[in-house]
Protein backbone atom coordinates (compact mmCIF):
# COMPACT_ATOMS: atom_id res chain seq x y z
CA UNK A 1 0.00 0.00 0.00
CA UNK A 2 1.66 3.12 -1.21
CA UNK A 3 0.68 6.67 -1.20
CA UNK A 4 2.57 10.15 -1.78
CA UNK A 5 1.94 13.47 -1.19
CA UNK A 6 4.05 16.00 -3.31
CA UNK A 7 4.37 19.60 -2.48
CA UNK A 8 6.30 22.59 -4.60
CA UNK A 9 7.94 26.15 -3.49
CA UNK A 10 10.65 28.38 -3.60
CA UNK A 11 13.34 29.95 -2.11
CA UNK A 12 11.40 32.11 0.41
CA UNK A 13 8.60 29.26 1.42
CA UNK A 14 10.57 25.63 0.42
CA UNK A 15 8.98 22.95 -0.12
CA UNK A 16 10.51 21.24 2.34
CA UNK A 17 8.62 22.57 4.61
CA UNK A 18 6.30 19.59 4.45
CA UNK A 19 9.11 17.62 6.43
CA UNK A 20 7.72 20.14 9.47
CA UNK A 21 4.75 19.72 8.25
CA UNK A 22 4.43 16.47 8.73
CA UNK A 23 6.95 15.91 11.57
CA UNK A 24 9.21 13.95 9.95
CA UNK A 25 12.53 14.96 8.71
CA UNK A 26 13.54 14.61 4.92
CA UNK A 27 16.94 13.07 5.25
CA UNK A 28 15.81 10.04 7.41
CA UNK A 29 13.82 7.12 5.99
CA UNK A 30 11.88 5.83 9.14
CA UNK A 31 10.00 3.12 9.92
CA UNK A 32 6.88 2.61 12.45
CA UNK A 33 5.54 -0.39 13.38
CA UNK A 34 1.48 -0.70 13.81
CA UNK A 35 -0.81 -3.43 14.45
CA UNK A 36 -0.68 -4.88 11.00
CA UNK A 37 2.48 -4.28 10.23
CA UNK A 38 5.25 -1.63 9.58
CA UNK A 39 4.29 1.68 8.31
CA UNK A 40 7.51 3.24 6.45
CA UNK A 41 7.93 6.95 5.91
CA UNK A 42 10.68 8.15 2.84
CA UNK A 43 10.90 11.37 0.47
CA UNK A 44 12.01 10.35 -2.73
CA UNK A 45 12.51 13.88 -3.41
CA UNK A 46 13.14 16.94 -1.07
CA UNK A 47 14.32 20.24 -2.33
CA UNK A 48 13.39 23.87 -2.02
CA UNK A 49 11.15 23.41 -5.21
CA UNK A 50 9.74 19.90 -4.63
CA UNK A 51 9.34 17.40 -1.78
CA UNK A 52 7.75 14.29 -1.90
CA UNK A 53 6.56 12.13 1.44
CA UNK A 54 5.64 8.65 0.78
CA UNK A 55 3.85 6.50 2.92
CA UNK A 56 4.46 2.72 2.52
CA UNK A 57 2.54 0.35 4.54
CA UNK A 58 3.87 -3.71 4.70
CA UNK A 59 1.09 -5.38 5.95
CA UNK A 60 1.47 -8.61 8.09
CA UNK A 61 -1.36 -10.38 6.25
CA UNK A 62 -0.98 -12.98 9.38
CA UNK A 63 -1.59 -10.43 11.76
CA UNK A 64 -4.24 -9.03 9.87
CA UNK A 65 -6.29 -12.22 10.27
CA UNK A 66 -5.91 -12.95 13.79
CA UNK A 67 -6.60 -9.36 15.08
CA UNK A 68 -9.72 -10.04 13.02
CA UNK A 69 -10.55 -13.31 14.69
CA UNK A 70 -9.73 -11.30 17.81
CA UNK A 71 -12.41 -8.80 17.17
CA UNK A 72 -14.93 -10.33 15.12
CA UNK A 73 -18.46 -11.47 16.48
CA UNK A 74 -18.27 -14.81 16.07
CA UNK A 75 -18.39 -16.91 13.24
CA UNK A 76 -15.75 -19.09 12.05
CA UNK A 77 -14.54 -18.75 8.94
CA UNK A 78 -11.08 -19.05 9.78
CA UNK A 79 -9.61 -21.46 7.18
CA UNK A 80 -10.91 -19.43 4.19
CA UNK A 81 -7.87 -19.14 2.08
CA UNK A 82 -9.33 -15.53 1.08
CA UNK A 83 -8.34 -14.39 4.61
CA UNK A 84 -5.13 -15.03 3.64
CA UNK A 85 -4.63 -14.67 -0.14
CA UNK A 86 -6.27 -11.12 -0.81
CA UNK A 87 -5.56 -7.65 -1.78
CA UNK A 88 -5.31 -6.21 1.53
CA UNK A 89 -1.66 -5.83 1.58
CA UNK A 90 -1.68 -4.37 -1.89
CA UNK A 91 -4.65 -1.90 -2.00
CA UNK A 92 -4.54 1.33 -0.36
CA UNK A 93 -7.63 1.18 2.09
CA UNK A 94 -8.84 1.47 5.59
CA UNK A 95 -5.54 0.00 6.88
CA UNK A 96 -3.56 3.13 4.76
CA UNK A 97 -5.63 5.42 6.80
CA UNK A 98 -5.36 3.87 10.26
CA UNK A 99 -1.51 4.58 9.30
CA UNK A 100 -2.07 7.63 7.51
CA UNK A 101 -4.10 9.00 10.92
CA UNK A 102 -1.28 7.46 13.28
CA UNK A 103 2.27 8.36 11.87
CA UNK A 104 1.01 11.69 11.22
CA UNK A 105 -1.84 12.58 13.57
CA UNK A 106 0.22 16.07 14.81
CA UNK A 107 -0.52 17.01 11.13
CA UNK A 108 -3.65 15.52 10.56
CA UNK A 109 -4.43 17.63 13.72
CA UNK A 110 -2.61 20.93 12.14
CA UNK A 111 -0.07 20.92 14.86
CA UNK A 112 3.07 22.25 14.40
CA UNK A 113 5.22 23.58 17.30
CA UNK A 114 8.28 24.40 15.47
CA UNK A 115 6.52 26.36 13.00
CA UNK A 116 3.30 27.41 14.07
CA UNK A 117 2.31 29.64 11.02
CA UNK A 118 2.91 26.61 8.83
CA UNK A 119 -0.45 24.25 9.26
CA UNK A 120 -2.54 27.22 9.09
CA UNK A 121 -1.54 28.28 5.61
CA UNK A 122 -2.70 26.00 2.70
CA UNK A 123 0.20 25.10 0.27
CA UNK A 124 0.23 23.29 -3.46
CA UNK A 125 -0.66 19.77 -2.72
CA UNK A 126 -0.29 16.37 -5.14
CA UNK A 127 -1.50 13.51 -3.79
CA UNK A 128 -1.05 10.09 -5.21
CA UNK A 129 -2.28 6.73 -4.26
CA UNK A 130 -1.24 4.11 -7.44
CA UNK A 131 -4.32 1.66 -6.78
CA UNK A 132 -7.43 2.35 -4.84
CA UNK A 133 -9.49 0.32 -4.41
CA UNK A 134 -12.74 2.21 -5.69
CA UNK A 135 -16.53 0.60 -5.04
CA UNK A 136 -18.28 2.81 -7.63
CA UNK A 137 -15.48 3.86 -9.51
CA UNK A 138 -14.04 6.94 -11.02
CA UNK A 139 -17.33 8.36 -11.15
CA UNK A 140 -17.93 8.37 -7.23
CA UNK A 141 -14.07 9.24 -6.79
CA UNK A 142 -14.75 12.72 -8.30
CA UNK A 143 -17.91 13.27 -6.74
CA UNK A 144 -16.13 12.76 -3.31
CA UNK A 145 -12.69 14.65 -3.82
CA UNK A 146 -13.84 17.39 -6.34
CA UNK A 147 -16.95 19.37 -3.73
CA UNK A 148 -13.98 19.82 -1.11
CA UNK A 149 -11.33 21.57 -4.11
CA UNK A 150 -9.09 18.87 -5.04
CA UNK A 151 -8.82 18.40 -9.08
CA UNK A 152 -9.31 14.60 -9.79
CA UNK A 153 -7.85 12.39 -12.09
CA UNK A 154 -8.58 8.71 -11.47
CA UNK A 155 -8.20 6.44 -14.24
CA UNK A 156 -9.11 2.37 -13.58
CA UNK A 157 -6.35 -0.15 -13.43
CA UNK A 158 -6.99 -2.18 -16.27
CA UNK A 159 -6.95 -6.22 -14.86
CA UNK A 160 -3.49 -7.01 -16.97
CA UNK A 161 -2.00 -5.17 -19.06
CA UNK A 162 -0.68 -7.72 -21.42
CA UNK A 163 -4.65 -8.82 -21.68
CA UNK A 164 -6.72 -5.65 -22.03
CA UNK A 165 -9.78 -7.99 -22.82
CA UNK A 166 -10.09 -8.72 -19.44
CA UNK A 167 -10.99 -5.31 -18.79
CA UNK A 168 -10.27 -3.04 -15.97
CA UNK A 169 -9.86 -4.09 -12.18
CA UNK A 170 -12.02 -2.42 -9.46
CA UNK A 171 -8.40 -0.08 -8.43
CA UNK A 172 -8.18 3.25 -9.76
CA UNK A 173 -4.93 5.45 -9.54
CA UNK A 174 -5.67 8.27 -8.13
CA UNK A 175 -4.31 11.86 -8.53
CA UNK A 176 -5.36 14.66 -6.54
CA UNK A 177 -4.26 18.41 -7.14
CA UNK A 178 -5.12 21.16 -4.99
CA UNK A 179 -4.12 25.02 -4.12
CA UNK A 180 -6.45 25.99 -1.52
CA UNK A 181 -6.06 23.16 0.84
CA UNK A 182 -3.97 22.57 4.26
CA UNK A 183 -1.92 19.72 4.54
CA UNK A 184 -4.51 18.66 7.94
CA UNK A 185 -7.38 19.41 5.64
CA UNK A 186 -6.02 17.07 2.63
CA UNK A 187 -4.64 14.58 5.54
CA UNK A 188 -8.34 14.27 7.23
CA UNK A 189 -9.92 14.05 3.77
CA UNK A 190 -8.04 10.90 2.96
CA UNK A 191 -8.12 9.58 6.04
CA UNK A 192 -12.38 8.99 6.02
CA UNK A 193 -12.71 8.94 1.85
CA UNK A 194 -9.85 6.24 1.57
CA UNK A 195 -11.99 3.79 3.66
CA UNK A 196 -15.18 4.71 1.68
CA UNK A 197 -14.25 4.20 -1.22
CA UNK A 198 -12.68 0.47 -0.48
CA UNK A 199 -16.05 0.18 1.44
CA UNK A 200 -14.53 -2.71 3.56
CA UNK A 201 -13.27 -1.73 7.22
CA UNK A 202 -10.04 -4.40 8.41
CA UNK A 203 -11.61 -3.56 12.27
CA UNK A 204 -14.98 -3.18 14.05
CA UNK A 205 -16.93 -0.12 13.83
CA UNK A 206 -17.63 0.66 17.43
CA UNK A 207 -19.86 3.58 18.45
CA UNK A 208 -16.83 6.26 18.96
CA UNK A 209 -16.31 6.11 15.25
CA UNK A 210 -18.63 8.79 15.39
CA UNK A 211 -16.75 11.10 17.63
CA UNK A 212 -14.02 10.43 15.36
CA UNK A 213 -15.82 10.93 12.17
CA UNK A 214 -17.26 14.15 13.09
CA UNK A 215 -13.99 15.38 14.82
CA UNK A 216 -12.10 14.18 11.75
CA UNK A 217 -14.90 15.66 9.18
CA UNK A 218 -14.83 19.31 11.38
CA UNK A 219 -15.27 22.11 8.71
CA UNK A 220 -16.16 19.91 5.48
CA UNK A 221 -18.02 16.99 5.90
CA UNK A 222 -21.38 18.25 7.07
CA UNK A 223 -22.23 20.30 4.08
CA UNK A 224 -20.48 17.50 2.08
CA UNK A 225 -23.06 17.07 -0.96
CA UNK A 226 -21.99 12.72 -0.42
CA UNK A 227 -22.61 13.40 3.42
CA UNK A 228 -24.87 9.90 3.60
CA UNK A 229 -23.10 7.93 1.72
CA UNK A 230 -19.76 8.73 2.76
CA UNK A 231 -21.63 8.32 6.78
CA UNK A 232 -23.15 4.68 5.92
CA UNK A 233 -19.93 3.68 4.17
CA UNK A 234 -17.19 5.16 7.17
CA UNK A 235 -19.72 3.51 9.77
CA UNK A 236 -19.88 0.22 8.41
CA UNK A 237 -23.45 0.60 7.47
CA UNK A 238 -24.38 0.08 10.90
CA UNK A 239 -28.00 2.00 10.58
CA UNK A 240 -28.00 2.86 14.42
CA UNK A 241 -24.59 4.49 14.04
CA UNK A 242 -25.23 6.52 10.75
CA UNK A 243 -28.50 7.97 11.77
CA UNK A 244 -26.76 8.99 14.70
CA UNK A 245 -23.74 10.60 13.12
CA UNK A 246 -26.27 12.27 10.42
CA UNK A 247 -28.40 13.96 13.31
CA UNK A 248 -25.44 15.53 14.67
CA UNK A 249 -23.85 16.83 11.10
CA UNK A 250 -27.12 18.49 10.26
CA UNK A 251 -26.83 20.21 13.80
CA UNK A 252 -23.27 21.21 12.34
CA UNK A 253 -24.57 21.74 9.03
CA UNK A 254 -27.36 24.33 10.04
CA UNK A 255 -25.49 26.33 12.80
CA UNK A 256 -22.74 26.56 9.67
CA UNK A 257 -24.86 28.24 7.80
CA UNK A 258 -26.52 30.19 10.50
CA UNK A 259 -22.47 31.48 10.90
CA UNK A 260 -21.93 32.10 7.12
CA UNK A 261 -25.60 34.05 7.14
CA UNK A 262 -24.59 36.63 10.17
CA UNK A 263 -21.33 37.12 8.52
CA UNK A 264 -22.89 37.58 5.24
CA UNK A 265 -25.31 40.22 7.09
CA UNK A 266 -22.13 41.76 8.41
CA UNK A 267 -20.23 41.78 5.36
CA UNK A 268 -23.64 43.38 3.16
CA UNK A 269 -23.69 45.63 5.70
CA UNK A 270 -20.14 47.33 5.15
CA UNK A 271 -19.98 46.89 1.79
CA UNK A 272 -22.95 49.30 1.72
CA UNK A 273 -21.15 51.29 4.09
CA UNK A 274 -18.74 52.07 2.09
CA UNK A 275 -19.43 51.87 -1.57
CA UNK A 276 -17.83 54.82 -2.91
CA UNK A 277 -14.35 53.56 -1.38
CA UNK A 278 -12.33 52.16 -4.29
CA UNK A 279 -10.61 48.94 -1.90
CA UNK A 280 -11.81 46.25 -0.54
CA UNK A 281 -14.15 47.02 2.23
CA UNK A 282 -13.46 45.81 5.45
CA UNK A 283 -16.67 44.12 7.37
CA UNK A 284 -17.72 46.12 10.26
CA UNK A 285 -17.57 43.15 12.87
CA UNK A 286 -13.82 42.88 11.74
CA UNK A 287 -13.54 46.55 12.46
CA UNK A 288 -15.31 46.40 15.32
CA UNK A 289 -13.17 43.59 16.90
CA UNK A 290 -10.08 45.69 15.86
CA UNK A 291 -11.24 48.72 17.69
CA UNK A 292 -11.99 46.63 20.67
CA UNK A 293 -8.09 44.84 20.67
CA UNK A 294 -7.12 48.26 20.60
CA UNK A 295 -9.04 49.02 23.64
CA UNK A 296 -8.04 46.06 25.50
CA UNK A 297 -4.23 46.71 24.23
CA UNK A 298 -4.36 50.51 25.35
CA UNK A 299 -5.78 49.54 28.79
CA UNK A 300 -3.22 46.89 29.52
CA UNK A 301 -5.46 43.86 30.34
CA UNK A 302 -4.49 40.82 30.66
CA UNK A 303 -7.42 38.77 31.85
CA UNK A 304 -10.19 39.70 29.70
CA UNK A 305 -14.25 38.79 29.85
CA UNK A 306 -16.01 38.81 26.51
CA UNK A 307 -19.45 38.84 27.80
CA UNK A 308 -22.12 37.61 25.14
CA UNK A 309 -19.25 36.36 23.42
CA UNK A 310 -21.80 34.85 20.62
CA UNK A 311 -20.10 32.33 18.51
CA UNK A 312 -16.21 33.16 19.48
CA UNK A 313 -14.63 35.30 17.02
CA UNK A 314 -13.15 38.08 19.67
CA UNK A 315 -11.93 35.07 21.68
CA UNK A 316 -10.43 33.92 18.92
CA UNK A 317 -8.69 37.25 17.42
CA UNK A 318 -7.90 37.50 21.68
CA UNK A 319 -6.05 34.29 21.70
CA UNK A 320 -3.70 35.33 18.39
CA UNK A 321 -2.43 38.29 21.35
CA UNK A 322 -0.21 36.58 24.43
CA UNK A 323 -0.61 39.77 26.18
CA UNK A 324 -4.00 38.42 27.18
CA UNK A 325 -3.06 35.32 29.25
CA UNK A 326 -6.70 34.62 30.52
CA UNK A 327 -9.67 34.98 27.98
CA UNK A 328 -13.32 34.26 29.35
CA UNK A 329 -16.14 33.77 26.68
CA UNK A 330 -19.59 33.83 28.66
CA UNK A 331 -22.92 33.32 26.85
CA UNK A 332 -26.43 32.57 27.57
CA UNK A 333 -26.88 30.31 24.65
CA UNK A 334 -25.29 26.75 24.77
CA UNK A 335 -25.93 26.89 21.34
CA UNK A 336 -23.56 29.53 20.48
CA UNK A 337 -20.93 28.11 22.98
CA UNK A 338 -20.77 24.93 21.44
CA UNK A 339 -20.05 27.12 17.63
CA UNK A 340 -17.55 28.81 19.85
CA UNK A 341 -15.81 25.81 21.47
CA UNK A 342 -15.69 23.94 17.43
CA UNK A 343 -14.35 27.40 16.23
CA UNK A 344 -11.57 27.69 18.53
CA UNK A 345 -10.75 23.37 18.19
CA UNK A 346 -10.54 24.00 21.69
CA UNK A 347 -10.59 19.56 21.71
CA UNK A 348 -7.71 19.57 19.67
CA UNK A 349 -5.74 22.75 21.45
CA UNK A 350 -2.29 22.37 23.03
CA UNK A 351 -2.57 22.12 26.56
CA UNK A 352 -0.74 25.89 27.14
CA UNK A 353 -3.26 27.31 24.85
CA UNK A 354 -5.98 25.88 26.11
CA UNK A 355 -5.23 27.17 29.21
CA UNK A 356 -5.63 30.43 28.95
CA UNK A 357 -9.55 29.96 27.53
CA UNK A 358 -12.42 29.16 29.46
CA UNK A 359 -16.46 29.39 27.97
CA UNK A 360 -18.85 29.89 30.66
CA UNK A 361 -22.74 29.43 30.09
CA UNK A 362 -24.53 32.11 32.27
CA UNK A 363 -27.26 35.12 31.86
CA UNK A 364 -25.57 38.83 32.23
CA UNK A 365 -28.86 39.46 33.74
CA UNK A 366 -28.10 38.00 37.37
CA UNK A 367 -24.76 38.40 39.63
CA UNK A 368 -22.16 35.98 38.97
CA UNK A 369 -19.15 35.01 41.21
CA UNK A 370 -16.94 33.53 38.45
CA UNK A 371 -17.15 37.43 36.92
CA UNK A 372 -15.25 39.15 39.43
CA UNK A 373 -11.44 40.62 39.57
CA UNK A 374 -11.09 40.84 35.39
CA UNK A 375 -9.07 43.54 34.46
CA UNK A 376 -11.46 44.29 31.27
CA UNK A 377 -15.11 43.07 30.22
CA UNK A 378 -16.59 43.22 26.81
CA UNK A 379 -19.75 43.54 25.49
CA UNK A 380 -19.72 43.82 21.90
CA UNK A 381 -23.38 44.27 20.21
CA UNK A 382 -25.01 42.37 23.53
CA UNK A 383 -27.16 45.01 25.08
CA UNK A 384 -29.66 45.61 22.56
CA UNK A 385 -30.52 41.94 22.62
CA UNK A 386 -31.76 42.39 26.21
CA UNK A 387 -35.49 43.66 26.83
CA UNK A 388 -35.20 47.13 28.29
CA UNK A 389 -36.34 46.52 31.85
CA UNK A 390 -33.70 43.64 32.09
CA UNK A 391 -31.33 46.09 31.10
CA UNK A 392 -30.79 47.42 34.70
CA UNK A 393 -29.83 43.72 36.20
CA UNK A 394 -27.29 43.26 33.57
CA UNK A 395 -25.53 46.60 34.27
CA UNK A 396 -25.44 45.76 38.26
CA UNK A 397 -24.25 42.20 37.22
CA UNK A 398 -20.96 43.74 35.14
CA UNK A 399 -20.37 47.32 36.58
CA UNK A 400 -21.99 46.66 40.09
CA UNK A 401 -20.61 42.86 41.41
CA UNK A 402 -17.53 41.87 38.56
CA UNK A 403 -16.64 44.96 38.35
CA UNK A 404 -13.71 45.30 35.83
CA UNK A 405 -11.69 48.30 35.68
CA UNK A 406 -12.59 48.56 31.94
CA UNK A 407 -15.69 47.86 30.38
CA UNK A 408 -16.03 48.12 26.44
CA UNK A 409 -19.85 48.13 25.23
CA UNK A 410 -20.87 48.65 21.62
CA UNK A 411 -23.84 48.84 20.23
CA UNK A 412 -25.55 50.11 16.69
CA UNK A 413 -26.24 53.34 16.43
CA UNK A 414 -30.31 53.61 15.10
CA UNK A 415 -29.65 57.15 13.32
CA UNK A 416 -26.71 55.33 11.06
CA UNK A 417 -29.65 52.93 9.59
CA UNK A 418 -31.25 55.59 7.09
CA UNK A 419 -27.77 54.58 5.51
CA UNK A 420 -28.49 51.38 4.31
CA UNK A 421 -30.26 50.83 1.29
CA UNK A 422 -31.24 47.07 2.30
CA UNK A 423 -32.67 48.27 4.88
CA UNK A 424 -36.45 48.99 5.23
CA UNK A 425 -37.32 52.57 7.21
CA UNK A 426 -37.75 51.31 10.57
CA UNK A 427 -36.42 48.27 10.91
CA UNK A 428 -33.89 47.21 13.06
CA UNK A 429 -30.52 45.34 11.55
CA UNK A 430 -31.37 42.43 13.47
CA UNK A 431 -34.34 40.50 14.64
CA UNK A 432 -33.31 39.76 17.73
CA UNK A 433 -33.29 43.62 18.59
CA UNK A 434 -35.03 44.41 21.20
CA UNK A 435 -34.28 48.04 20.98
CA UNK A 436 -31.83 50.13 18.79
CA UNK A 437 -30.45 53.41 20.58
CA UNK A 438 -29.65 57.12 19.03
CA UNK A 439 -26.27 58.70 19.83
CA UNK A 440 -27.73 60.14 22.25
CA UNK A 441 -29.71 57.84 23.90
CA UNK A 442 -26.67 55.76 24.04
CA UNK A 443 -24.43 58.38 25.56
CA UNK A 444 -27.53 59.44 28.12
CA UNK A 445 -27.40 55.70 29.57
CA UNK A 446 -23.80 55.33 29.50
CA UNK A 447 -23.23 58.18 31.77
CA UNK A 448 -25.97 57.53 34.11
CA UNK A 449 -24.17 53.90 34.29
CA UNK A 450 -20.67 55.06 34.86
CA UNK A 451 -21.79 57.90 37.56
CA UNK A 452 -23.98 55.38 39.79
CA UNK A 453 -21.06 53.03 39.73
CA UNK A 454 -17.80 54.89 39.64
CA UNK A 455 -16.74 54.76 36.27
CA UNK A 456 -14.85 57.08 33.90
CA UNK A 457 -16.70 56.83 30.15
CA UNK A 458 -15.73 58.16 27.06
CA UNK A 459 -16.95 57.57 23.72
CA UNK A 460 -15.70 56.46 20.47
CA UNK A 461 -17.11 56.11 16.61
CA UNK A 462 -16.53 52.07 14.98
CA UNK A 463 -17.14 52.30 11.26
CA UNK A 464 -16.94 55.64 9.12
CA UNK A 465 -18.07 58.27 11.34
CA UNK A 466 -21.11 60.38 8.87
CA UNK A 467 -20.92 63.90 9.58
CA UNK A 468 -25.06 63.49 10.26
CA UNK A 469 -25.66 60.64 11.22
CA UNK A 470 -22.27 59.64 12.82
CA UNK A 471 -20.85 55.70 12.94
CA UNK A 472 -22.78 52.56 12.27
CA UNK A 473 -21.75 51.05 15.76
CA UNK A 474 -21.20 53.25 18.50
CA UNK A 475 -18.57 52.21 21.34
CA UNK A 476 -18.53 53.43 24.86
CA UNK A 477 -15.31 52.55 27.29
CA UNK A 478 -15.48 52.50 30.86
CA UNK A 479 -12.71 53.03 33.02
CA UNK A 480 -13.04 52.64 36.98
CA UNK A 481 -11.84 55.65 38.82
CA UNK A 482 -9.38 55.01 41.76
CA UNK A 483 -11.22 56.14 44.61
CA UNK A 484 -9.48 59.57 44.61
CA UNK A 485 -10.49 60.36 40.69
CA UNK A 486 -13.93 59.00 41.87
CA UNK A 487 -14.79 61.78 44.14
CA UNK A 488 -13.17 64.22 41.89
CA UNK A 489 -15.62 63.26 39.37
N1 LIG B 1 -20.36 39.51 21.10
C1 LIG B 1 -20.64 38.82 19.86
C2 LIG B 1 -22.07 38.31 19.76
C3 LIG B 1 -23.16 39.33 19.73
S1 LIG B 1 -24.76 38.60 19.52
C4 LIG B 1 -20.29 39.72 18.69
O1 LIG B 1 -19.97 40.88 18.86
O2 LIG B 1 -20.34 39.24 17.56
C5 LIG B 1 -25.40 38.71 21.17
C6 LIG B 1 -25.00 37.56 22.04
O3 LIG B 1 -25.43 37.87 23.37
C7 LIG B 1 -25.68 36.26 21.68
O4 LIG B 1 -24.71 35.27 21.55
C8 LIG B 1 -26.62 36.00 22.82
O5 LIG B 1 -26.75 34.62 23.10
C9 LIG B 1 -25.95 36.71 23.96
N2 LIG B 1 -26.86 37.07 25.03
C10 LIG B 1 -28.07 37.65 24.92
N3 LIG B 1 -28.64 37.83 26.13
C11 LIG B 1 -27.74 37.35 27.03
C12 LIG B 1 -27.74 37.25 28.45
N4 LIG B 1 -28.77 37.66 29.17
N5 LIG B 1 -26.66 36.70 29.03
C13 LIG B 1 -25.60 36.28 28.30
N6 LIG B 1 -25.56 36.35 26.97
C14 LIG B 1 -26.62 36.89 26.34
Amino acid sequence: MFLTISTTGSAQRPATDLGHLLHKHPEKAQAFSTSYGTAHVLYPEADAERCTAALLLEVDAVALVRRRKGNSRGGAPDAALAQYVNDRPYAASSLLAVALGSVFSSAMRGVCTARPELPGTPRPLRIEVPALPARGGSDLVRRLFEPLGWTVTAEPVPLDTEFPEWGDSRYIRLTLLAAGLTLAEALRHLYVLLPVLDDAKHYWVSPDEVDKLLRVGDGWLAAHPERELITRRYLSHRWSLTRQANERLELVRLAEADDSEVEDLDNAVAQEAEADDEEKPTPLAVRRREAILGVLRASGAARVLDLGCGQGQLVQALLKDPAFTEIVGVDVSMRALTIASRRLKLDRMGERQASRVTLLQGSLAYTDKRLKGYDAAVLSEVIEHLDLPRLPALEYAVFGSARPRTVCVTTPNVEYNVRWESLPAGHARHGDHRFEWTREEFRGWARTVAERHGYAVEFLPVGPDDPEVGPPTQMAVFRLGTPKEAKAA
